[in-house]
């Protein structure tokens, strides 16, 4: 194991970085595998133990918790030279998806060989793109991984900051980059706000096996208390995404959470048979509550925030994690060309940049899940027509479809370089 190098420092501190990351989540291990690929002395700490990024950190059956991964961000996986890692450990491809809705006529499919792409996306285990990024960023001298701590202060100083971790290290750096997820700690530092909405549902999560093989297709069926995704495994079986209405009617959380296995089997099979067969067995059940917000500012003094640290929205489209992949890889290319340019790369105007291009681009996809959320959850029946109607003729409308498909996968807006692969 090469020996971590912890830069030298004044005799105040007790490191020095060019840039420190909070949160080594999925989108903060790859703000940190970014910017250690730009040469910069890169800290990255979290608050839980970091995974050791050797594949027996893998669950054997799998995590339960997977993200359909979209080709943008597989494009900065391969950029930073770890998507063959994740290749190697474990990554189920799609090349299709029917999204239809129950109890109506109304669906849209969308064929990977038809759009003139290899796939439409992958389904990862959240675990596997952690374990891959934390195995590259172990192997660079120019990153220090500090675990079981997280930041108490954040001091402004001249052209940097301190930053004072739990267990009473000082740290200085020029830029401190917010990957801490929903709770972050970095954004109440910086007393940043957010505009909150609660969904009121819970999404359940997990694995189940099939009669018949998913053949490669993500399968979404919006019910009126909420859209049931079934994901395609590499093992041949599918991941669960259930958000429902957190209580209150027949499919609701509370009641679903409740259930046997069998009877929660038997429940889901009532929508998906004619596609998949009957479930016949199911893994664990976990829930977690779903509500949207949005970081006011994704930007203070010397500090970003990215990923679920600035923008939380419904996972119905599986773009949570792949808009934070994106602010880091918008992040880094505005800190690389202010770089080049020889200016401070957290210099305000720099970050500014960064906050204009991703703010907009977010605030379009939660207000997008927020009406989709919205128009499906209506059972008036001229919104049923329209919705009904609205999904069929998207189906017919080639150009209109091929759109979809794109924004779905990452490859249309205003996109960062290594996005476009
Ligand atoms: C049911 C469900 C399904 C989803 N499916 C998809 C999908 O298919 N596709 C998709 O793109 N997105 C999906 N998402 C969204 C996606 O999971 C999140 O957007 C993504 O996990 C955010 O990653 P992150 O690294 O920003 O935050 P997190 O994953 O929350 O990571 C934050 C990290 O910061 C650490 N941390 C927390 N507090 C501190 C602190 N004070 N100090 C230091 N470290 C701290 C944590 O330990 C953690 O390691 C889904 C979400 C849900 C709930």
């Amino acid at each position: 194991m090469p020996k971590k190098s912890t830069a030298p420092c004044d005799t105040t501190c007790d490191a020095t970085f060019d840039l420190v990351v909070a949160g080594a989540g999925m989108v903060g291990a790859t703000a940190a595998c970014l910017f250690a690929k730009q040469g910069l002395r890169v800290g990255l700490l979290d608050s839980k133990p970091v995974a050791d990024g050797q594949a027996d950190t893998i669950h054997p059956r799998g995590d339960s918790r997977v993200s359909a991964v979209n080709i943008a961000s597989m494009n900065i996986f391969q950029a930073l030279e770890v998507w063959q890692t994740m290749l190697d450990k474990r990554v189920s491809r799609y090349h299709a998806m029917h999204v239809w809705e129950q109890g109506s006529d109304a669906a849209i499919s969308f064929d990977a060989q038809a759009l003139g792409q290899p796939q439409l996306g992958f389904i990862i285990e959240n675990s596997v793109i952690v374990s891959a990024l934390i195995e590259k960023l172990r192997q660079n001298y120019n990153v220090s991984i500090m675990e079981n701590t997280s930041l108490s202060q954040r001091q402004i100083h001249k052209d940097k900051l301190v930053l004072v971790t739990e267990d009473n290290k000082s740290l200085e750096c020029g830029l401190l980059v917010g990957a801490d997820g929903a709770q972050s700690k970095v954004r109440e530092l910086c007393d940043i706000d957010t505009a909150s909405f609660d969904y009121e549902q819970d999404a359940i999560v997990t694995r189940v096996t099939t009669e018949k093989g998913h053949r490669k297709t993500a399968w979404q069926s919006f019910l009126p208390t909420g859209p049931v995704a079934m994901l395609p495994l590499q093992d041949g079986r599918c991941s669960i995404v259930w958000s429902c209405d957190r209580a209150g009617g027949m499919d609701c959380a509370d009641r679903l959470m409740d259930l046997s296995d069998d009877a929660f089997c038997k429940v889901l099979s009532g929508y998906f048979d004619q596609h998949l067969g009957p479930v016949l067995e199911c893994d664990e059940r976990f829930r977690f509550p779903l509500r949207q917000y949005h970081a006011a500012h994704y930007i203070s003094k010397y500090t970003a925030l990215v990923g679920d640290a600035a923008h939380i929205t419904h996972p119905l489209a599986g773009l949570g994690a792949n808009i934070g992949f994106m602010d880091v890889a918008a992040l880094a290319e505005v800190v690389e060309a202010a770089r080049t340019n020889g200016r401070n790369i957290a210099n305000h105007s720099v970050l500014r940049r960064y906050e204009r291009w991703r703010k907009g681009e977010n605030a379009l996809v939660l207000g997008m899940m927020k009406g989709f959320k919205t128009v499906f959850g209506q059972s008036q029946e001229p919104i049923k027509t329209a919705r009904r109607l609205g999904l069929n003729l998207a189906d017919r409308i080639p150009p209109l479809k091929a759109q979809f498909a794109k924004y779905a996968m990452g490859l249309s807006g205003d996109l960062p370089e290594i996005c476009k692969g």
